[in-house]
């Protein structure tokens, strides 16, 4: 029997590099981890797939969504609507796959009250120089939606401390080391050995 998956919220001010390490973790695509492919009514950026990056709706199909309960939670973030749908997390958690969630503070609040033993990891950027320089770097965003995502990434930021981990994305491998050894050792612990090691345990413990 595998133990039940973990649900970690990933959250960062834009431009932290959040999506980057999510990518990274999942490169070599293992089968016990999968990413939460949100809702959202924002534009495709250019490369961005349906289904894969998001599924991106109109208003009216998101509002659609929200009165069949069709979510965990919902967020307004930038003028736009993210949100996370209910049964796929559940459908993939009960797999036993750990599921990751790029959401931001207001959908993790809602996601901790909901599911108190998810586990958040905050991202921070190591300076706002360097947030700055990564926002415009990535080349995807206007100046004016840059500009408005700068002024929002301290507010974001000063949530941080309701986060159970916290990763400097300073050195990206390093960080990317970081967020793989809080994914081992939430595998590890006693509550999830018990489960997936439940026939050992039997074994060694047998009078
Ligand atoms: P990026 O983080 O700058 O690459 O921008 P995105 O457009 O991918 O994400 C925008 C914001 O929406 C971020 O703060 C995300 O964490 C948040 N977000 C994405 N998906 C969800 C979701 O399903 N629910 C909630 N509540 N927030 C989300
Ligand atoms: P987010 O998903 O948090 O908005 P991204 O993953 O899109 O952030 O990263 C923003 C930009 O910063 C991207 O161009 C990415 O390649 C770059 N980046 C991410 N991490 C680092 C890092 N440690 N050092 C330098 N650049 C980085
Ligand atoms: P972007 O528009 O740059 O893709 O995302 C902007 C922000 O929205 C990011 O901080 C991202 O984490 C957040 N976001 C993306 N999807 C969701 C979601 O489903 N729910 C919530 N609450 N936030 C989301």
């Amino acid at each position: 029997m595998s133990s039940r998956g973990n649900l970690f919220i990933v959250s960062a001010p834009s431009g932290a590099g959040k999506s980057s390490l999510i990518a990274a973790l999942l490169a070599d695509q293992p089968a016990d981890m999968q990413v939460s492919v949100s809702h959202t009514t924002r534009q495709p950026r250019p490369g961005e797939v349906h289904g894969q990056h998001y599924h991106f709706v109109s208003v009216d199909e998101f509002k659609q969504l929200i009165a069949e309960q069709a979510f965990y939670e919902w967020a307004e973030v930038f003028g736009n609507y993210y949100g996370t749908s209910r049964r796929v997390i559940e459908q993939t958690l009960a797999q036993g796959i750990d599921v990751f969630l790029d959401i931001d503070w207001q959908g993790a609040q809602q996601i901790k009250q909901q599911m108190p033993e998810a586990i958040g990891v905050f991202i921070l950027p190591p300076s706002r120089d360097e947030l700055q320089r990564r926002l415009t770097g990535r080349g995807q965003d206007s100046e004016e939606v840059i500009a408005s995502r700068m002024a929002k990434a301290v507010s974001e930021m000063s949530h941080y401390f309701e986060y159970d981990f916290v990763i400097v994305n300073d050195d990206f491998e390093t960080a990317l080391t970081d967020l793989r050894a809080i994914i081992r050792s939430q595998r590890l612990t006693q509550a999830s050995q018990t489960i997936t090691h439940s026939d050992m345990l039997k074994g060694l413990l047998a009078e």
